[in-house]
C-alpha cells in the first residue's frame, strides 16, 4: 500500500492527562506511524517521546506477543490456566459474584478499576456496581493519583471544578508550579509554557519540589521545600501577604468565607518558622510570595508533590487559599490549576467512578443526590455508605471482608504502596478476576479468571483531560483475538447478573459506545458538569470543554469567573488546618526521606512503554539516586548495589549519585515494579513506600517514605547484553523472569543494542547459582557455549565471559572485506569479572569491526584494546542523540548559549521532534558552559534566587 493510500484517524493519547490529540495512520493491518493533531487545542500538533511512539506499541509482531487475546480461568491457584470461550468467562464472573453476593453480601465484592479506562468504561462499571450488585465498593487507580485534588478542590470551591485551562499558561504572568516535574510528567504542556516563556521574558516560574528537577531546574526560582511541608510553606506565603498587605480585601470580602480562622491560624507561620521547617532561605520565601502576590495573574500548576500525602487534601486547599487571598481565580492567567496524570482521570471523577462519590458531581452523604441517581437508574436507592478506597480495599482482601477482587486495566501487584500486603491480600482472596489488555502485568499471576480487554488502538469512547476537555478516542484497528471493549465486558456481566437476579433489565443493553456516554450524558443534566449540549457528533468536529448545556455551542474555558462559586452560600471557602508532618517518622533507624516520581520516557508499569525498546535509553537501568555526600557517608560508589529498607519491605538495586537530590533524601522512578526488578522478598520500588492515607482523600503517601540505604555484598554478578527481535522480546522476558526467581537480585530490560532491540540483564547472588539455572539462561539469551561463541572461562575463580561474534553484512573493513561484529556479551563471576562491560558494551551499540582484535575481547579489564565510543545514555531519544555525542559537540561550539544550542541542533537535530529532551539539553549546554546563563538561574543550597 503506498503512503497516499494510508488511512488516517484522529484520536487521542492514552498517557497523561495533557490528553493530546493525535492522528494514527493505518494500512488496515496495522499502525504505521501517529503525529500529533494540528487541530487539537491541548497540544497543536505535537506529542511528546512517549505519544510519539505510540504504533510501535501496536506493532503486530509485538502485539502477538504482548497481549492477552483470549480468556482463561482455572479452578485452582495451583493448576495452570485453561482458555475458554468468552461467553464461558463471562458466565463464570457472573456466577462467581453471585455466589459471594448471596454468601456474603454486596460489599464483599471490590471493583478496582483504572484512569486509564474511557468515560463509558468507567459509567458501565459504575452503574453495574452502584445500580446492579448493590455497593460502593468500586475504586480506581487514580485514587493514587488525584482524589486529593478532587476533595481539594471540593473543601474550597464547593465541587470538584478545575477553574483553568490550558490557554491560561499564555495569560500568567507567574507559573506557580508546585509538586510537578511537568517537563518528564506533562511534557507537551511543558512546550507550552516554554512557548509562553518565549513569548514574554517577563513570566517568572517558580517551581515548589524537593528536587532539582529538570522544571525546577529551568525556574526563576526554586524552593527545594523538605518533603511534606507544603502546608507550612503556603501558609508561610499567606502570613507574609498579609503582613505585607498583598490580599485582595475586596474580594475576599465578596465572594469567600471562613478567612478570620486562617488568618489566625497562620500567624504564627512566620517566615524564620517557614524556613526552618522547610528547609528553605528566607530570602526565596519572600520573593516567591512577592511574585505571586503582586506579578500576577499567578497560575498555579500542581500534580503528585500535593496529592500523593496522608495530608493531601489540605496541602490542595491551602494552595487554593491562596488564590483566594489574593483574587487569582476565574479570570485568564489566574488559578488554582490540578495536573492530572491519567489520560482519564477526570472522566472517573465525572461518572463519579469511585467509591466516595455519585456521578456527575453528587455528593454520596445528599439524601436528594442520592435519590436522583437512583431515580435515573430505576432503582429504590443506591447504596448509602462510601465504599472502600484503593488501600482500603486491598486490606479488606487481606483481612477476608472482601472476597472478590475485579481488577481492570490496572496492576496494583506494582502500582500501590506497601506491596508486601498487596501480594498478601491477592493471594489469600477467594476470587480474583483480571481484565486487561495485556499479558505481562504481576497482577496476572493472581488471577482465578483472565478476560482480555481491548487497548488504545481499538478501544472507541471519550476522555477528559486536565483542563475538562472532552475528546474521542477512536479505534484505528478492530479488536485482537478475543478482546472486547471494558465497557461492554461489564455490560455483558451485568446482563448476566440481572437476568439471575430479576432487576434492571434492560439497564445495559447498550448497542455501542455512542449509546452509553448518551446515557451518562443524560445523568449530567442541570449539575456543574452538564454536557447536555455535546454529542459525538459535536466532539467528532472538535473536543469540547465541560461545561456545556443544552442550546449551547461551546464550553467554558475558565469556571467562577463571576465570583460565584459552588458552596450552599455561594461564596468560596478558606480552609484553616494545622501543618502535618509526613507520616514516616525520619529517625536513626530510617534517616532517609524517599520520593518516587516519574521517568521522561515511560508510563506508569510500564506494560506498554515497556514493549518499546527505546523508549529505554533515556534511563536505561532500575536505581535509587543519592546525594554524593549522602553515598559517601556510607561508602557507596555509583553502581553499588544496595538494600533499601523501609518498616514495610526492601528492594534491592542499583545506587547512582544524583545533584538532583538533597542530602538527606533519595529518589527512586515508580516504573519499576516486579516484571523489571526483582530478588527474593522483594515486589518492586513498592515494596518500601508508605500506605498511609489522607484521612479525607483516602489518597496514600506514595511520595515520602523514611528509609535507609546500605550497601550489599553479593559476591556473584552477572550481566548480559543481548539482542533480539521484538517478537521475541516478551516471551525472552518472560522466560528469564521464570528462571531469576531465586535470585538475591536482578533486573531485566529492553534495551537497544546498535539499531535492533535487546535486553539487558543484570544478577547478583551471594553464592554462584546452580549451573543448571545458568545453563538455562544461557539458552534463552542464545548464550549458551557453543563452537561459535568466543568464551573464556576461569574455574579457579568463577570468571566467564561468552562474546558473540557475527558477521556484519552491512559493514566492510579495510580492502573491502566484510566487517565482524559484537552482537552479545555474558560476563559472569566477581565483580572485577564485569569490568568489561562498558567497552564491550560500545563495541556492540556502535558495531565497530572486532575482526582484528582476537582473544584481546576476551581480556577483560576496565580499558578496550583499541579506542571505542561509547554510547552513553541518549538524551534525545526521537534521533539517539547520546549524553557524550552532546558533550562532545558543545565543547567545540562557541557563542551565547542559545547559539550553542542552536550549533548542537544543526549539527545533531537533537531535540528537534518531540522537544522532551530540550530541558536537559539546556542543562547540558550550561554544564559545558557553566559561566553562561539561559534563562536559568543559578542554584544554592537551599534555594534559588531569581536570575
Ligand atoms: Fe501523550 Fe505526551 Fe501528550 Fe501526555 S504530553 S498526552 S504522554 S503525547
Amino acid at each position: 500500500m503506498t503512503a497516499a493510500a494510508l488511512i488516517e484517524v484522529r484520536t487521542t493519547c492514552p498517557y497523561c492527562g495533557v490528553g493530546c490529540g493525535v492522528i494514527a495512520q493505518h494500512d488496515g493491518v496495522q499502525i504505521t506511524g501517529v503525529h500529533g493533531d494540528p487541530d487539537h487545542p491541548a497540544n497543536f500538533g505535537r506529542l511528546c517521546s512517549k505519544g510519539a511512539n505510540l504504533h510501535l506499541t501496536t506493532l503486530p509482531e509485538v502485539a502477538q506477543t504482548s497481549r492477552l487475546l483470549a480468556p482463561a480461568m482455572r479452578r485452582a491457584r495451583t493448576v495452570p490456566m485453561q482458555t475458554v470461550a468468552s461467553g464461558d468467562a463471562l458466565d463464570a464472573v457472573a456466577e462467581r459474584i453471585a455466589q459471594t453476593v448471596a454468601e456474603h453480601g454486596p460489599d464483599s465484592v471490590g471493583i478496582y478499576v483504572s484512569g486509564q479506562l474511557l468515560t463509558e468504561d468507567y459509567y458501565a462499571f459504575n452503574k453495574l456496581t452502584k445500580a446492579l450488585i448493590g455497593t460502593q465498593n468500586i475504586d480506581t487507580n487514580s485514587r493514587l493519583c488525584m482524589s486529593s485534588a478532587v476533595a481539594g478542590y471540593k473543601a474550597t470551591l464547593g465541587t470538584d471544578s478545575v477553574p483553568c485551562s490550558y490557554e491560561d499558561i499564555d495569560h500568567a504572568r507567574v507559573l506557580f508550579i508546585s509538586g510537578s516535574n511537568t517537563a518528564f510528567a506533562h511534557p507537551v504542556l511543558y512546550r507550552r509554557i516554554e512557548a509562553a516563556r518565549a513569548a514574554n521574558p517577563d513570566l517568572k516560574i517558580i517551581v515548589v519540589d524537593p528536587r532539582r528537577t529538570d522544571t525546577a531546574a529551568e525556574a526563576d526560582l526554586h524552593l527545594p521545600i523538605l518533603p511534606g511541608t507544603d502546608v507550612m510553606l503556603y501558609q508561610g506565603m499567606l502570613h507574609i501577604m498579609l503582613w505585607e498587605g498583598w490580599i485582595d480585601r475586596a474580594f475576599i470580602d465578596a465572594h469567600t468565607e471562613g478567612f478570620e480562622p486562617l488568618k489566625a491560624q497562620v500567624r504564627n507561620a512566620t517566615p524564620a518558622e517557614v524556613a526552618r521547617v522547610c528547609g528553605i532561605d528566607q530570602a526565596v520565601l519572600l520573593e516567591a510570595t512577592r511574585l505571586f502576590a503582586t506579578q500576577g495573574p499567578t497560575l498555579s500548576l500542581y500534580c503528585q508533590g500535593l496529592n500523593q500525602s496522608a495530608d493531601g487534601t489540605h496541602k490542595n486547599a491551602a494552595l487554593i487559599n491562596l488564590h483566594l487571598a489574593t483574587g487569582q481565580i476565574g479570570k485568564p492567567g489566574a488559578g488554582p490549576f490540578s495536573l492530572t496524570g491519567q489520560p482519564n482521570a477526570m472522566g472517573g471523577r465525572e461518572v463519579g467512578g469511585l467509591a466516595n462519590l455519585l456521578p456527575a458531581h453528587r455528593d454520596l452523604s445528599n439524601p436528594a443526590h442520592r435519590a436522583e441517581v437512583a431515580a435515573f437508574w430505576g432503582i429504590d436507592e443506591v447504596p448509602t455508605t462510601r465504599g472502600k478506597t484503593a488501600v482500603e480495599m486491598f486490606e479488606a482482601a487481606r483481612t477476608g471482608q472482601i472476597k472478590l477482587l475485579w481488577i481492570v486495566c490496572t496492576n496494583p501487584a506494582h502500582s500501590l504502596p506497601n506491596q508486601a500486603a498487596v501480594h498478601e491480600a491477592l493471594s489469600s482472596v477467594p476470587c480474583v478476576i483480571v481484565q486487561d489488555a495485556f499479558a505481562s502485568p504481576a497482577t496476572l499471576r493472581y488471577a482465578d479468571i483472565l478476560l482480555p480487554a481491548t487497548p488504545w488502538a481499538e478501544k472507541d469512547g471519550t476522555v477528559t483531560n486536565s483542563e475538562r476537555r472532552i475528546s474521542r478516542q477512536r479505534a484505528v484497528l478492530p479488536p485482537m483475538g478475543e478482546a472486547r471493549h471494558d465497557w461492554l465486558i461489564a455490560a455483558q456481566v451485568a446482563q448476566r447478573l440481572a437476568a439471575r437476579w430479576g432487576r434492571l433489565h434492560g439497564g445495559f443493553d447498550w448497542a455501542d459506545s455512542e449509546s452509553v456516554w448518551n446515557e451518562w450524558r443524560e445523568l449530567t443534566r442541570g449539575t456543574d458538569c452538564d454536557i447536555t449540549g455535546m454529542s459525538y457528533a459535536m466532539l467528532e468536529a472538535a473536543p469540547q470543554q465541560w461545561p456545556l448545556r443544552e442550546g449551547e455551542t461551546a464550553g467554558a474555558a475558565r469556571l467562577f469567573i463571576d465570583g460565584r462559586f459552588n458552596t450552599p452560600s455561594g461564596r468560596a471557602r478558606f480552609v484553616a488546618q494545622a501543618y502535618k508532618p509526613v507520616a514516616d517518622r525520619i529517625d536513626a533507624q530510617y534517616p532517609l526521606a524517599l520520593t518516587t516520581g516519574r521517568l521522561r520516557d515511560q508510563w506508569h508499569g510500564l506494560s506498554r512503554t515497556g514493549l518499546v525498546p527505546k523508549l529505554f535509553a533515556h534511563a536505561p537501568e532500575p536505581r535509587i539516586e543519592m546525594n554524593a555526600a549522602d553515598m559517601g557517608r556510607r561508602g557507596l560508589r555509583e553502581g553499588d548495589l544496595v538494600a533499601v529498607e523501609s518498616l514495610r519491605g526492601r528492594q534491592v538495586l542499583m545506587v547512582a549519585a544524583s545533584d538532583a537530590v538533597r542530602s538527606g533524601q533519595a529518589f527512586m522512578a515508580m516504573h519499576w515494579g516486579e516484571e523489571y526488578l526483582g530478588g527474593v522478598g522483594t515486589h518492586g520500588v513498592n515494596s518500601v513506600t508508605s500506605d498511609a492515607i489522607d484521612p479525607v482523600s483516602r489518597q496514600p503517601e506514595l511520595k515520602h517514605a523514611a528509609v535507609r540505604v546500605t550497601r550489599l555484598d553479593l559476591p556473584w554478578r552477572l550481566v548480559a547484553h543481548v539482542s533480539c527481535s521484538l517478537a521475541e522480546l516478551q516471551p525472552c522476558l518472560a522466560k528469564l523472569r521464570s528462571l531469576l526467581q531465586d535470585a538475591d537480585y536482578w533486573s531485566l530490560v529492553p534495551t537497544t543494542l546498535g539499531e535492533s532491540a535487546g535486553i539487558t540483564l543484570r544478577m547478583a547472588n551471594t553464592i554462584r547459582p546452580v549451573q543448571p539455572v545458568l545453563d538455562a539462561l544461557g539458552m534463552v539469551l542464545d548464550l549458551a557455549p557453543d563452537a561459535r561463541l568466543l568464551r573464556y572461562a576461569d574455574a579457579q575463580r568463577g570468571v566467564e565471559r561468552r562474546l558473540r561474534v557475527v558477521q556484519d553484512l552491512a559493514g566492510t573493513g579495510a580492502g573491502g572485506s566484510s566487517t565482524r561484529t559484537l552482537s552479545a556479551l555474558w560476563l559472569s563471576g566477581p565483580q572485577d569479572a564485569l569490568d568489561a562491560e562498558q567497552w564491550l558494551r560500545s563495541f556492540i551499540d556502535t558495531r565497530q569491526d572486532v575482526s582484528r582484535l582476537g582473544a584481546a575481547l576476551l581480556a577483560g579489564g576496565a580499558h578496550a584494546p583499541v579506542p571505542v565510543q561509547a554510547r552513553g545514555a541518549a538524551v534525545c531519544s526521537c534521533l539517539g542523540v547520546s549524553e557524550p555525542t552532546i558533550r562532545a559537540c558543545l565543547a567545540e561550539v562557541a557563542g551565547t548559549p542559545h547559539e550553542r544550542l542552536a550549533a548542537l541542533q544543526a549539527r545533531h537535530r537533537c531535540g528537534t521532534q518531540c522537544g522532551s529532551c530540550l530541558p536537559e539539553l539546556k542543562r547540558l549546554v550550561l554544564q559545558v558552559h557553566p559561566a553562561s546563563a539561559m534563562g536559568v538561574a543559578s542554584e544554592s543550597v537551599a534555594g534559588t534566587l531569581v536570575k
